[in-house]
C-alpha cells in the first residue's frame, strides 16, 4: 500500500529528509529503521543517515530489504528473479529500493529534501547526537503529532502499530549511561 513518509534529520526547528513511498506506517518503516540501526548498520547512526539521506534522494521502499546490498531500483524482470531466489533460500536478498540509482530508476526524480511542510502521513526524525528517533503522524487539521520519542539504545516498542491514534506520546526509558 502506498503510504508516504519522510526519513529526516532535525534541522533547527525544521527537518531535512527524504521521501519514502511504500508503507511508511510505524509497524513497517518505524520497525525497519529500528532493525537496520542494529543489524545492517551495526549501530553506526552516522553511516545509516548518510546512506538514507545524503547518498540517495528518494526511496520506493526500504522495508524487508538488506543494506549490505547497494541500494538501487531493479527492473521488473530482476525483481521477479530476486523474489524467486528469496523464496527459495529464505535470505533477505532485496537491495533497498531507491528511485535514484539502478536500471529501473526514475530519471525525472528530483534531488530535493523534504521538510516539515511535506504533505505525508508519517515522519521519522533521527538525531545522530542524541541517538533518538521521533515518530510523527500528520493529523491534517492539527499538524504533526509526536507519536513516539525513542532512545535508539532503549527498549523497542512492543507494538509499533499501537503508537498510532493515541493522544499521548509513547516514550521508552532512557538507557543507562545516557546523559
Ligand atoms: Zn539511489
Amino acid at each position: 500500500m502506498g503510504t508516504r513518509g519522510i526519513i529526516a534529520r532535525p534541522d533547527g526547528r525544521d527537518w531535512k529528509g527524504r521521501y519514502h513511498h511504500w508503507d511508511s506506517h510505524p509497524e513497517s518503516l518505524g520497525r525497519t529503521l529500528w532493525r537496520i540501526y542494529r543489524e545492517d548498520f551495526k549501530r553506526d547512526i552516522g553511516r545509516m543517515l548518510r546512506v538514507l539521506i545524503d547518498e540517495h534522494f528518494s526511496w520506493s521502499t526500504i522495508n524487508g530489504t538488506n543494506f549490505d546490498l547497494e541500494p538501487r531500483h531493479l527492473t521488473a524482470r530482476q525483481e521477479q528473479l530476486v523474489w524467486e531466489m528469496q523464496e527459495a533460500t529464505g535470505d533477505r536478498l532485496f537491495p533497498p529500493k531507491c528511485h535514484c540509482h539502478g536500471p529501473g530508476r526514475e530519471p525525472d526524480e528530483k534531488d530535493t529534501y523534504l521538510t516539515k511542510r511535506a504533505n505525508v502521513p508519517f515522519a521519522y526524525v533521527l538525531d545522530e547526537k542524541k541517538l533518538t528517533m521521533k515518530v510523527y503522524e500528520c493529523k491534517y487539521d492539527d499538524g504533526w503529532q509526536l507519536l513516539a520519542s525513542l532512545y535508539l539504545e532503549g527498549e523497542e516498542p512492543k507494538d509499533w502499530a499501537a503508537l498510532k491514534g493515541k493522544s499521548t506520546t509513547f516514550r521508552n526509558r532512557k538507557p543507562a549511561g545516557v546523559a
